[in-house]
């Protein structure tokens, strides 16, 4: 039988009595590339991108395999209920998003 604890507060999971909230998290650098088979002049633009990365010391493209993430957190019922509620741990004392009306 495996044994699983939370990965946030360490408390052990029962996998046959407790629920058990899977974390799985991917994260990918990106950026809006133009589409090689568009229009001449947009062939311009990636000529640009490729030009800034060269100065930036960046040879190709493939940079952005580099900055890919995966993990995973078992997560009990307790401690999910408060990473669902921010699960970027953005601070909770501004507001944003909510509406005055
Ligand atoms: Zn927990």
């Amino acid at each position: 039988m495996i044994h699983y604890s939370c990965d946030c507060c360490r408390r052990p999971i029962d996998s046959t009595t407790d629920l058990r909230y899977v974390v799985k998290l991917e994260v990918q650098a990106t950026m809006d590339l133009p589409d090689l088979d568009s229009a001449e002049d947009e062939r311009d633009h990636l000529l640009e991108i490729e030009e800034l990365l060269d100065e930036l010391g960046e040879p190709n493209l493939d940079y952005v395999d580099e900055d890919y993430q995966r993990r995973r957190y078992d997560l009990c019922a307790q401690c999910y209920q408060d990473y669902i509620k921010n699960p970027l741990g953005v601070e909770k004392t501004h507001r944003v998003g909510f509406s005055q009306n």
